[in-house]
């Protein structure tokens, strides 16, 4: 196994001094030095055929016996100095001071094809900044992040990626809905990837402390290395740079919107400086496509990171990211200009998406009306959002009557719609086979447009919870089954139209398929 590395992070940036693994406050640096703690009996269960390629590996290489120690903590890299990432963070709108890699190891950064790729173990064990708990992962919640971060990179949604999935054979004590009833589940370490792991809250750390010097070094490290092409670190490349934040975390939060995705704890600590879907946690897929939804247990009494808010919460963060940048910046009104204009933005990004799911690509001042008619009675009707997108691509410019025969597969309760909603859905149909017939795409070029948008496979609550039952039993077909399947999203694949389907009737209140909780 060869890989490139070039470790810049820990070479460029201010290393915590103290090298042991206690737990403390770390100030002045960005980073402590950690080593990944060995694992008992490591099994490694998945690899990426495409993440192994970005690093310029092969499938033999995942199959050689230095990898497997490698990427679950037992070998490290000739020349490596593996770290713990320092960071703090707004959880749920309040500040929680130092957060940092509580069960993360940066082990190296590698360059492959003008591509570079920090490689970070996830539940390698303790940190400095593992504060009460034990730096481990689960299983369960191991193969939630390995597939979803490589079913939304095939999503073309920005992401983290995932290398490998890996058993460590060790035990890990979790109380998986915090009721008293802690149970020991398999360990396992997740090798993740990404051009860098930076957050917000790298940032706020050092505002928080107001230690603006370490503060400037890691922003100027941040914008050579991450946003070189905005030029030499001077005050109108920072305020650049804050912008160019902004429209990717918009690209991010529009794309999320789009598959129906809901991130579950967009804390600042989870929001990447990259604009990068980070931290797989509770999250969740719409079915029933509701803007109330959200999968995580602990904010089912507030629902700050429901899907419909998930727009505002990113204005929210970067709102927190501009303060931090504030004390390099001095001066708050271009801050608060990009701040501004975040949300003018993401109204009319917002409307294109939606209207490209729709099929309508000419400008008419209506669609925002006939967008938020439909929202209204998609909710209305519990209609689930990824089969009701897909089905709609079928409606033609004849189908005067029929649309809504066509999309009634989508519904959960199909009687209660046709006894209360059916003439709510008529009308709709009427206005949109009005607005069809004013495109010039014809039906066929339509469909192809609307199924680029609309995927027909996303990794259904449910469906990543069979795989995890599977596994617990020691089966690991269907991670295989469903990283395949994910990796063709927007395809057909008529011999997989079995994962084309609503949610099935056991999975609305079962524990990880609708109600996830933080414990991983
Ligand atoms: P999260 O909500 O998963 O983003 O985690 C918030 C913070 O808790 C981060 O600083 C994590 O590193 C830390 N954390 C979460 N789980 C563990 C764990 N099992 N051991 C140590 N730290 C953890
Ligand atoms: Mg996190």
């Amino acid at each position: 196994m060869i890989l490139n590395i070039q470790d810049k992070f820990n070479k460029a940036l201010p290393a915590d001094p103290n090298r042991n693994n206690t737990i403390r406050q770390v100030t002045a640096s960005c980073y402590s030095y950690v080593h990944p703690s060995p694992t008992a009996n490591p099994l490694l269960l998945h690899s990426s055929t495409e993440m192994l390629h970005e690093l310029g590996l092969t499938a033999l290489d995942a199959k050689s016996p230095a990898f497997l120690k490698v990427f679950t903590g037992n070998e490290l890299l000739p020349d490596t100095q593996p770290y713990a990432m320092c960071y703090g963070g707004h959880q749920f709108g309040h500040w929680a001071g130092q957060l940092g890699d509580g069960r993360a190891i940066n082990l190296c950064e590698v360059e492959h094809n003008t591509k570079n790729w920090a490689l970070q173990l996830k539940g390698a064990g303790k940190t400095p900044y593992s504060r009460t708990a034990d730096g481990l992962a689960v299983l369960r919640s191991s193969i939630r992040e390995y597939l979803c971060s490589e079913a939304m990179f095939h999503l073309g949604v920005p992401t983290t990626r995932a290398l490998s999935l890996a058993l460590t054979g060790n035990e890990v004590l979790r109380d998986v809905m915090y009721d008293g009833n802690p149970a020991y589940e398999k360990g396992a370490v997740v090798c993740r990837t990404a051009e860098s792991f930076l957050r917000f809250g790298s940032f706020q750390i050092f505002a928080a402390r107001q230690d603006k010097k370490t503060l400037k070094i890691l922003l100027d490290y941040t914008i050579n290395n991450h946003y070189a092409h905005l030029g030499v670190p001077t005050k109108s490349v920072y305020i650049n740079f804050f912008k160019e934040v902004a429209q990717r975390s918009l690209d991010m939060v529009i794309h999320w919107q789009r598959v129906g995705f809901v991130h579950g704890v967009m804390n600042t600590d989870n929001l990447s400086i990259l604009g990068l879907t980070i931290d797989y946690g509770p999250y969740g897929w719409l079915e029933g496509y509701d803007h109330g939804w959200t999968p995580n247990t602990t904010d089912k009494g507030q629902k700050r990171y429901r899907y419909g808010a998930q727009a505002e919460m990113v204005h929210w963060n970067l709102y927190q990211l501009a303060n931090a940048l504030y004390p390099i910046i001095l001066e708050a009104a271009p801050l608060e200009a990009i701040l501004k204009k975040f949300v003018g933005q993401y109204r009319s990004r917002y409307l294109l998406m939606m209207k490209s799911k729709l099929g309508l690509f000419e400008e008419n001042d209506a669609d925002a009306k006939l967008i938020q008619d439909l929202e209204f009675i998609l909710q209305e009707s519990e209609t689930d959002m990824t089969l009701f997108f897909r089905l709609l691509s079928k409606v033609t410019k004849e189908d005067k009557e029929n649309g809504f025969n066509k999309i009634s597969p989508a519904f959960y309760e199909i009687y209660e719609v046709q006894n209360n909603l059916k003439p709510n859905w008529e009308a709709w149909f009427i206005a949109y086979h009005h607005r069809l017939n004013q495109e010039s795409l014809t039906d066929v070029q339509r469909r192809t447009k609307m199924n680029a948008v609309n995927p027909k496979y996303v990794l259904r609550n449910y469906m990543a919870q069979l795989a995890i039952d599977a596994a617990d039993k020691g089966n690991y077909d269907m991670i295989e089954e469903l990283y395949q399947l994910l990796k063709k999203p927007y395809d057909e694949q008529m011999e997989q139209e079995k994962w084309f389907a609503k949610r099935p009737e056991w999975a609305r209140h079962k524990v990880g398929c609708s109600m996830l909780s933080c414990s991983s």
